[in-house]
């Protein structure tokens, strides 16, 4: 374990490698219990500037002279600190968004597995020799931008916190860091352990605080060079303004409405837990969730029927509890998504939940039970809009046409799931699914497969190796000599 400690309840902010700490904060709550836990330093315009600057001295100082070799050294030696403290963050990350231990435990390893994997990337990142005329040597190089803004939701803080600032470190950015309000503590306590890994001060800053006030000072800065933003579209829109008007390059990671099609030749044994988790994962609260299933008439009764089983068997409880179901993470989404599901009764066919759980345990806590509907159309609201919490929309289709239609019908173009024996069908849905990833007889993958979204999901791109070229500049040279 490191020797740094944290102020018992108090979180502060971390700029230049100090912590800041700020005359008004914010209160941390436990969904599980609607009670404060911790407090947070709540950043603003002055904080902001200081950490953009702290990050702009660190890039000319320092970071910008390092090599790839000893910048993938720095991560390495990160992954493996936040290893060595991977129970004391999935603590955190569970108190502070309510999911479960094993799915913090999942997030952690996540984390370590992002730094790791951009330790071995950093050294990918070269130019190439172009041939030209013979006078002459023609040459790119790559380039880090400089300083990169990082703004991120609630639903995977820590493991989307790696997802965007492991490549951004690893090209050779210096980072600041905007968590969100409602679970801000994982980001803090890693910019922490990243100065006990041997970052240089100023490297990775981490500035929590509002969105309206952080957020925005941060997004709207003239000091950064990039900002990666993951989140919803109304924010998304507002950052791709900040972005224009300071002529920056965004990356935006935004919502989904992602759907599993299950056809008929499909291993109903092998999709119908995927297809149950792709929802209850987290409480729904996932980007990527499979929101909707579209299932061939064929298997339908029978897929319903297993996942009304499942649905009805699901835990539920608070995070440290390990259930299969923590609560949503604040009073707001509770409400957001019990109106959904009201307004999904007069839409489809309740099948299972969609009420509080019954039990003085659930009384104080945001719970909602495992929501099914069955016979929902494709245009309702309920298929249509982003729910964010567990509910599982079905659909039936005829034929893939029909499936396609229906998948390709939402604002969105996130990620999709196919169930099919048959690789002529697979093939021909990758081709024909307006979404950034097709995953067939699975709804998972690693860190390095690119992620991002078509239509309102956003673009930009964050995993992989074109995550990391993503946080350079390409540069053109040519030499007579
Ligand atoms: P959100 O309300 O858009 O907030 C995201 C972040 O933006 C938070 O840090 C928030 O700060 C900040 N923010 C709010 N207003 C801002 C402003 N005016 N300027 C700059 N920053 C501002 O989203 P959320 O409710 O936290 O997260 C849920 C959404 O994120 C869903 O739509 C989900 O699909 C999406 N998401 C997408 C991905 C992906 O990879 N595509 C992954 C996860 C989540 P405060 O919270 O402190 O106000």
């Amino acid at each position: 374990m490191s020797n740094v400690t944290i102020p018992e309840g108090a979180y502060p902010a971390i700029i230049g490698g100090e912590r800041i700490f700020t005359a008004q904060s914010i209160e941390v709550i436990d969904p599980a219990t609607g009670k404060v836990f911790a407090t947070v330093a709540r950043c603003g315009e002055t904080e902001v500037d200081q950490a953009v600057a702290a990050a702009r001295k660190a890039f000319n100082k320092s970071w910008r002279l390092t090599t790839a070799a000893e910048r993938a050294r720095l991560l390495s030696r990160f992954a493996q600190v936040i290893s060595e403290h991977a129970d004391e963050l999935a603590a955190l990350e569970s108190r502070d968004t309510g999911k479960p231990m094993r799915q913090a435990k999942i997030d952690v390893a996540f984390s370590v597995r992002y730094f790791e994997y951009y330790s071995h990337m950093a050294e990918a990142v070269f130019g190439s020799v172009i041939p030209a005329a013979t006078d002459r040597f023609t040459f790119t190089t790559r380039e880090a931008y400089g300083v990169t803004g990082h703004i991120i939701p609630w639903n995977y803080p820590l493991g989307i916190a790696s997802r965007t600032l492991a490549p951004a470190l690893a090209a050779g950015n210096c980072c600041v860091l905007k968590p969100a309000e409602q679970a801000p503590l994982s980001s803090v306590r890693i910019a922490e352990l990243a100065l006990v890994a041997g970052f240089p001060a100023g490297v990775l800053n981490v500035v929590p605080g509002l969105g309206s006030e952080a957020g925005a000072a941060l997004s709207g800065h003239s000091g950064i060079d990039h900002v990666s933003f993951t989140g919803s579209v109304p924010v998304g829109r507002k950052i791709a303004e900040a972005a224009a008007k300071n002529l920056i390059p965004a990356a935006l990671e935004l919502g989904g409405k992602s759907p599993n099609i299950v056809l008929a030749d499909a291993d109903l044994d092998l999709a119908t837990p995927v297809v149950a988790s792709a929802i209850l994962q987290n409480a729904g609260q996932t980007c990527s969730a499979g929101a909707r299933l579209l299932v061939h008439r064929d298997v339908h009764d029978d897929l319903v029927s297993r996942l009304k089983g499942i649905f009805a068997r699901a835990t539920i409880g608070a995070g440290k509890t390990d259930p299969d179901l923590g609560p949503v993470i604040s009073a707001l989404q509770h409400q957001r998504v019990s109106e959904l599901v009201d307004i999904g009764r007069g839409e489809a066919m309740l099948v299972h939940g969609g009420r509080r759980p019954a039990g003085a345990e659930y009384e104080e806590g945001y719970f909602i039970e495992p929501t099914l509907f069955d016979n929902v159309a494709p245009g309702a609201t309920i298929a249509q809009r982003e729910i964010f919490g567990p509910v599982l929309t079905v659909t039936s289709f005829s034929d893939l046409d029909e499936a396609v239609e229906i998948a390709n019908g939402t604002d969105y173009g996130l990620v999709t799931g196919v169930w099919t024996r048959n690789i002529g069908r697979a093939n021909w849905l990758i081709r024909e699914l307006h979404c950034g990833q097709v995953m067939v007889n699975t709804f998972s993958n690693g860190v390095e497969l690119p992620f991002g979204g078509r239509k309102k999901s956003g673009y930009g791109v964050e995993k992989g190796y074109d995550a990391l070229l993503a946080f350079t500049h390409v540069k053109g040279a040519v030499v007579v000599m």
